[in-house]
């Protein structure tokens, strides 16, 4: 089953596919769609083709740098790029503290920002976890001391995706011991340049570097870089979190790993025929495929509210929810799918420029284990999943 598009959103959609066929590296999207990591430069350089295209910021408001799309187009336009192997644009930056900023920052806040953000002169993480402070995000304890015109920040942030590459960090800090721990919490920008920060990484199952230990020793942030007051960073930071849920659910992603599931199903070997034809596979393969469409349909939905001016609410988890458990199903199956050829360890597959070696079984087989492993992070991060089973709880079903 296939969305029924409308004239224009299939012309729009071919002016995407052309676009792509165009401008989108062709190393890169092999690299991506072979199963191999993506370098710093790699992200930068097609994100700054998006931004020469005008493409960057599809969620934007027009005056800012947004294409007007419409949440159809949005759509067709993740699709699209994640079908022809493009790699995901980072969301700290253009998805996540951008609306904070504009929302709640400064003028001289929006106009420093703001521009930097669409061209990706700067890279963005996220500093909110700390050890002890995850689901309980509000325990958060890196403290924030005023001094003049500046905070001195001191504490460690953990989990920190991409840190190793970050110019600036968005952060969660306590600058107040009293009353409810919520209203203690204030939102600061931090230039990851700063005297004082060590980011260090931690190796994942996969054994890959994505995430880390940012330790803050007395860094000194200028009172300049506070969004909105003192003390209500639980306001902005909330904000930004529904943000964060919209985006993880991955329509697109996951169609494009649908279909290199179903291309790997077609070509290995199972009884007479292949796996695609087995029964039992052919029924795991429908039924992911049925919860995909299902998916697909929620998010239109919360597209089409967020172009009504409505902002994400509770829906968004269970986007996050059915988004990150279709990701992680697709995983699963494409382990089973090539069998005992996903279990030898090969982590130098993955280092595209100095790996030569014949793989132990089909060229596809190496980069699926590690696939599977790295995805299990997917119900955890951007609150984990039973958290958002809890969000519904309360704020959708009023238990
Ligand atoms: C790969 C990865 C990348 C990440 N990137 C970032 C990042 O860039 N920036 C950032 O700030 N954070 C990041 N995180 C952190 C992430 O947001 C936290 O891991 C997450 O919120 C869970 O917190 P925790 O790890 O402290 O686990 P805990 O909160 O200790 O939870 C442990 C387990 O208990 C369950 N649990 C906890 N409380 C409840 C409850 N009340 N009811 C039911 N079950 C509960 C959880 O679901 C989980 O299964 C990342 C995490 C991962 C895995």
């Amino acid at each position: 089953m296939e969305l029924v598009l409308s004239a224009e959103d299939t012309a729009f959609r071919d002016d995407v596919r052309a676009f792509l066929k165009d401008k989108l590296p062709q190393e890169i999207a092999a690299k991506a769609g072979s199963g191999f990591r993506l370098s710093k430069d790699d992200h930068v350089r097609w994100q700054k083709i998006l931004f020469e295209k005008g493409w960057m910021a599809p969620g934007w408001p027009i005056e800012l740098g947004g294409t007007g799309w419409t949440a159809m187009q949005k759509h067709i336009f993740d699709e699209e790029c994640a079908l022809a192997g493009a790699p995901m644009v980072i969301p700290f930056g253009v998805t996540m503290v951008a609306p904070v900023i504009m929302a709640f920052g400064t003028q001289a806040q929006k106009d420093r920002y703001l521009p930097r953000i669409l061209r990706s002169d700067d890279w963005w993480c996220q500093g909110y976890s700390e050890p002890g402070s995850g689901s309980d995000l509000a325990s958060l304890r890196t403290k924030a001391v005023r001094d003049g015109d500046h905070y001195v920040v001191t504490g460690q942030k953990t989990w920190t995706t991409l840190a190793q590459h970050a110019d600036m960090m968005f952060t969660l800090v306590r600058t107040s011991d009293s009353g409810k721990q919520q209203e203690g919490i204030t939102f600061l920008l931090i230039d990851m340049k700063s005297p004082g920060i060590t980011v260090q990484p931690i190796t994942t199952i996969d054994g890959s570097a994505e995430i880390n230990n940012v330790f803050l020793d007395d860094v000194r942030v200028p009172v300049g870089n506070r969004i909105g007051e003192e003390g209500k960073g639980w306001t902005y930071a909330k904000y930004l979190l529904g943000h964060e849920r919209t985006s993880i659910a991955a329509v697109g992603r996951s169609k494009a790993q649908l279909r290199r599931l179903k291309a790997i199903a077609g070509a290995e070997a199972s009884g007479d025929g292949t796996l695609i034809d087995d029964p039992d596979f052919a029924l795991r393969l429908a039924q992911i495929e049925i919860d995909l469409l299902a998916l697909e349909s929620l998010v239109l939905r919360a597209l089409y509210a967020e172009t009504a001016g409505k902002p994400p609410g509770p829906e968004a988890s269970f986007l996050k929810i059915k988004g990150t458990e279709v990701q992680q199903g697709l995983t699963e199956l494409l382990v089973e799918a090539v069998g005992p050829y996903a279990a030898p360890f090969q982590p130098e597959a993955f280092r595209q420029d100095n790996w030569n070696e014949e793989p132990v079984g089909p060229d596809y087989a190496p980069a699926l284990a590690p696939l599977y492993f790295n995805w299990r992070k997917a119900s955890i991060y951007g609150g984990s999943n039973e958290i958002q089973k809890n969000i519904i709880a309360k704020t959708v079903l009023g238990l």
